[in-house]
């Protein structure tokens, strides 16, 4: 081989082995607070766009606490998207911590929210305040959908017919959505109630006519006391409480232990402020269809279906 001949093939095999570097880094670094938040721009951002969640599948929002590699991961970023409405009460330091100059998106701008006087994700517990957990109304959603579109375009200009086009197709997927589960859930009667860990359903009991009781003391970071089950226990009792469900990020133990003191079944697991690391709830849309089917099948004939707990 000539010399000339060995520099163009080793030009070629460079310039080969170098374009997917190349392509990833110039897509926009895009940093969310919490998984739902990332899988809403993976799907407005398509092509264009990593996104890197602080907060994993699985992962609980209210024990958070960022770490060193946050704040590096914050440095590398073009755009962060978070809810708002107090959900992140440790963004704030921060995005102070990491000089975070870019782009800021908060997915609720422009959102009327619900009045909470239950649990808050800020350090202060403050009673009456806005309830942050908007995304699980699907009407609502279509708020985030458009705060991360045009905060793409903000950061990323060029590419902002696909994102308007990337938008219109997933808020069609949402609005879609949102009908199929109105219709199943519509048949549920409207005195049975549901037991979750703690208060993240209010939107969508308020969209989809349902009633959650999140009794005080099914915190997320806590095993209730023997006293507190007790009391949950006779709460219970005085509800038409119809079914238990897990959620994927509460501890199983306080609602096994209901289930055996008031004998109601376990009908599932919800997935509230953070999505599934894999299967049919590993996305936005997957994880709202799988609330409202688990919901369905334990209460539309008003008599819930056993599960056992896994
Ligand atoms: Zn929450």
């Amino acid at each position: 081989m000539r010399l000339s001949a060995v520099l163009r093939w080793a030009t070629g095999a460079a310039l080969v082995l170098a374009l997917p570097t190349a392509m990833a880094a110039e897509r926009v670094q895009v940093v969310t607070s919490f998984s739902i938040l990332a899988d809403m721009v993976d799907n407005v951002g398509g092509e264009h766009v990593e996104a890197t969640s602080l907060i994993g599948p699985d992962s609980d929002a209210h024990s958070y606490s960022p770490s060193p590699g946050d704040v590096r991961t914050l440095s590398h970023a073009t755009l962060v998207v978070f809810n708002g409405l107090r959900f992140e009460g440790w963004m704030d330091r921060l995005l102070g911590t990491s000089g975070y100059q870019g782009t800021l998106v908060t997915a609720t701008d422009g959102i009327t929210p619900l009045m909470h006087d239950g649990h808050d994700h800020a350090d202060d517990h403050a009673q009456g305040t806005a309830d942050p957990h908007a995304w699980q109304d699907m009407a609502r959603a279509r708020t985030y959908v458009t705060n991360i579109r045009d905060g793409l375009i903000e950061a990323d200009a060029e590419h902002e017919a696909d994102y308007r086009a990337n938008a219109d197709r997933y808020l069609g997927q949402l609005d879609d959505a949102d009908a199929e589960i109105r219709q199943q859930l519509g048949g549920v009667p409207a005195d049975t109630a549901v037991i979750t860990g703690h208060e993240s359903f209010g939107y969508f009991a308020d969209a989809y006519e349902l009633r959650f009781l999140a009794p005080e003391g099914l915190s997320t970071a806590t095993d209730p006391s023997a006293a507190r089950i007790a009391r949950l226990v006779d709460t219970i009792r005085g509800q038409h409480v119809q079914a238990l469900f897990h959620e994927n990020m509460t501890s199983p133990s306080a609602i096994i232990q209901l289930a055996e003191e008031t004998g109601l079944p376990i009908a599932g697991t919800l997935y509230a402020d953070a999505l599934a690391s894999e299967g049919e709830a590993s996305s936005y849309i997957g994880m709202m269809r799988h609330n409202a089917k688990v919901l369905h099948q334990a209460l539309a004939d008003g008599q819930a279906t056993a599960v056992t707990p896994d």
